[in-house]
């Protein structure tokens, strides 16, 4: 049986006011979830919320991380700074990333690296452009963006791949389910291509406008593990929904 798990990505949102109304309102609701539940959150709120979340169902993660181990990187943050505050999930290689402050597969690829040699799970996103889609370069794009983390990591140390196709985020144009599903069989055929037994077992979430409307759908389709979840994971009862759908 593989992790079925919801990931809330905040990106550049909140406060500590909005924050403790969230975990409050996610955790008034009277039945606990059987999917995993972790909140990705701005670095600066992190501590605050894994104290807020302490003994609860939701875990916390970051929503990126620093390559290298320690030194001049000003305004960084490294694998063992999160360790050391019991951060157990970190999305790298998120699409804005990629977009907005270059980083390349290589990057992504030691970004995965760093948390892994600090006892956190990497969940590596990976997706393509409409440009691409387009062009009919969806498969090619994945697998070199796979392809750069399998380099370096087995698939038995990488805690989850998000495939979030780029036109489907922030858009409200979710990709359906099929055309979704396609890209996910994909990825777990080359997850097992390295690794027979381990690959059939790391979740693959989709990520890219999901809501509570049509989360189910998605969840339906085979190899669908979960939600990485942008807007919709604002509220706290949107989230609930879509973890209740899978
Ligand atoms: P969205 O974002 O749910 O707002 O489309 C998903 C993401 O960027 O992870």
């Amino acid at each position: 049986m593989r992790e079925r798990i919801v990931i809330a990505n905040w990106k550049m949102n909140g406060s500590r006011e909005a924050n403790a109304l969230w975990v409050s309102n996610f955790l008034a609701e009277p039945v606990r979830l059987s999917c995993r539940t972790v909140v990705c959150a701005p670095f600066i709120y992190l501590p605050e919320l894994t104290e807020a979340c302490r003994n609860t169902a939701i875990e916390i993660g970051a929503e990126d991380v620093n390559e290298n181990a320690s030194g001049a990187f000003t305004g960084e943050v490294s694998a063992a700074m999160l360790a050391d505050f019991g951060i157990r999930f970190a999305i790298v290689g998120h699409s804005e990333r990629r977009r907005l402050y270059g980083e390349t597969d290589n990057r992504v690829a030691m970004k995965a690296v760093t948390l892994v040699k600090n006892g956190i799970r990497p969940v590596i996103c990976v997706g393509e452009t409409l440009e691409e889609r387009e062009r009919g370069e969806t498969p090619a794009v994945i697998l070199r963006q796979l392809n750069a983390v399998l380099a370096v990591l087995k698939p038995e140390s990488i805690g989850a791949i998000a495939y979030e196709p780029v036109w489907a985020i922030g858009t409200g144009k979710s990709a359906d389910p099929a055309t979704a599903q396609t890209v996910h069989a994909g990825i777990r055929a080359r997850l097992v291509q390295a690794a027979p037994e381990a690959g059939k077992l790391t979740p693959i979430l989709y990520g890219g406008s999901v809501t509570p409307e049509n989360a189910a759908s998605l969840f339906a389709e085979a190899d669908i593990d979960g939600a990485l979840v942008g807007g919709a994971s604002l509220n706290a009862q949107s989230f609930y929904s879509i973890g209740e759908a899978l």
